[in-house]
């Protein structure tokens, strides 16, 4: 007998099917398994007949052969023991599943040795595309059930063990499909606040910018002035997460395994890898490549604190993803793209003590340690980095001062109506002024006639690159819709110029 189950794989953030065809014939007994890498199979053997066998079923003593179609995707072995342990059912007649509902059907799930149903990685992306792939049902994980039932388009049916499985297809016990429960959203979705960093209004100004426009931003200052906290409390103001920068935020995670239980990621993802991280951690890599911190970052924020103790190429690694918004890892047989739109909130001390510049402690670094140190940095990524701001150390008054200080909330209200402007401007719920194409910044960045007389002299004077020009338009037109102001003013490019920092300090040096 010869039988034909539908499963499915994930290559990047898109779902493939994969067919099982499993064939039962007399002569010698054996198990095959063809299709799927050495190690894998002989493992996945061992977990089908045991788990069959724990659930008071005799495998079949006859030669079974499964081959998993097409040979040249690339297959993890695991979720398909289910599909495989059906398909062996189905063709010792032991099951006898209509060809229609087969025809329909995407199966997936690992096998324990007592015939439970493991969780697995990327049932929201295989969900997701589904349809698409002619499909009207998936039967999987029961802990998987309510990533996948956020499609709603598709019926999903959530199994914990292979006892149950066999009984729902034999018309023995009903299993209902999952309908998706909309997350519960508290009233805050965060415990921590803006009003909780005591003083460094000039750098919640910033991250009030940065949250508005979405420009990275980059923070210089000494040990303990609270960078930290301040780029986690970014979080707190940036605009809501639209529904389709939910289901790709949540398909990462879905792929990554790192949703198990939480049915999406709803809220903006923060993730602040430790400078050791490696290069294939942080942009993705391995041999069935696994996202980055940069995707688990997409639609989030991207924290590098002590961004001068990155490797340097680990770094480097970030400029295409950062111009691109996705990042392509190459293997042998094909490239691989995962999703990776990010803000990028970096910090960093300004020399190797910490306390160049700093008011109250002397630094003992030399001039060309300093130099040496910020050099570290590499030009290509400062370009992409529109706000540069200095975070001082505090003093005391300011910590011991009761008086309240800006909250998110204040912050948020701002950011929100400044996003309306956006997407007005944009005809697009999404796109912000950081990403202004150069046509976009001629026609949206007007300037008044003085405003046009400054950032001329300013050109002239810091000998601008292109680049740098346009970055001081798009935070001033950023500044300008904080401001409500259809035409970019003086003092909205003044501001700009601020937060110029590590650019100052590049161009004094050349000069
Ligand atoms: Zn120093």
């Amino acid at each position: 007998m010869h039988t034909k189950i539908f499963s499915a794989t994930t290559i990047g953030v898109d779902a493939y099917i994969v067919d099982v065809e499993v064939d039962i014939a007399f002569g010698m007994v054996n198990f095959f398994i063809v299709g799927l890498p050495d190690a894998a199979i002989k493992e996945s053997r061992q977990r089908i007949q045991t788990a069959l066998k724990n659930c008071g079923i005799r495998f079949p003593e006859r030669r079974i052969t499964v081959n998993l179609a097409p040979a040249d995707l690339k297959k993890e072995g695991t979720i398909f023991d289910l599909p495989i342990a059906i398909g062996i059912l189905q063709a010792s007649q032991l099951l006898s599943i209509p060809a229609d509902f087969l025809q329909d059907t995407i199966f997936l799930g690992e096998l324990s040795l007592d015939g439970s149903i493991k969780p697995m990685k990327g049932a929201l992306a295989i969900a997701y595309d589904a349809q698409r792939l002619g499909k009207k049902r998936i039967i999987l994980p029961l802990e998987n059930a309510q990533e996948a039932a956020f499609i709603k388009s598709i019926e999903v049916i959530g199994v914990s063990n292979l006892v149950e499985l066999i009984a729902f297809l034999r018309h023995e016990q009903p299993l209902a499909a999952t309908k998706h429960r909309a997350p519960v959203t508290p009233p805050s979705l965060y415990d921590i606040d803006f009003s909780q960093v005591k003083g460094q209004e000039n750098a919640k100004r910033a991250l009030l910018i940065s949250a508005t426009g979405n420009h990275n931003i980059l923070f210089i200052g000494s040990p303990g002035a609270g960078k930290t906290m301040l780029a986690r409390r970014l979080t707190t103001i940036m605009p809501a997460m639209t529904f389709d920068e939910t289901l790709a935020a949540s398909k990462v995670y879905s792929i990554s395994g790192k949703l198990q239980g939480k049915s999406l990621i709803s809220e903006r993802p923060f993730r602040a890898p430790h400078h050791t991280i490696s290069q294939a951690g942080l942009v993705g890599g391995g041999s069935f490549p696994q996202p980055g911190e940069i995707s688990l970052a997409h639609h989030g924020i991207l924290f590098l604190d002590e961004l001068t103790e990155f490797k340097r190429t680990t770094l480097e690694a970030l400029r295409q993803p950062l111009e691109g918004k996705h990042v392509c890892i190459a293997r042998a047989h094909q490239s691989i793209t995962f999703p990776a739109s990010f803000l990028l909130v970096a910090a960093f001390n300004p020399c190797p003590c910490g306390f160049y510049g700093d008011k109250k402690r002397e630094c003992t670094c030399s001039q060309l340690q300093v130099h040496r140190y910020l050099e570290k940095i590499s030009g290509p990524l400062l370009d992409r980095i529109d706000l540069q701001i200095h975070v001082p150390s505090i003093d005391y008054d300011v910590v011991k001062d009761k008086k309240q200080t800006t909250s998110s909330a204040d912050l948020k209200i701002l950011v929100d109506k400044a996003v309306i402007i956006q997407q007005k401007r944009f005809k697009n719920d999404t796109q912000r002024n950081a990403t202004m194409t150069p046509d976009q910044i001629e026609q949206h960045c007007k300037l008044t006639d003085l405003a046009e007389a400054l950032i001329k002299k300013v050109f002239d004077q810091l000998h601008l690159s292109m680049r740098g020009y346009h970055k001081m338009l798009k935070v001033s037109r950023t500044i300008a819709d904080l401001a409500g102001d259809d035409i970019i003013d003086v003092p909205h490019l003044q501001e700009a110029l601020m937060y110029r920092s590590i650019d100052h300090y590049f161009e004094r040096k050349r000069l």
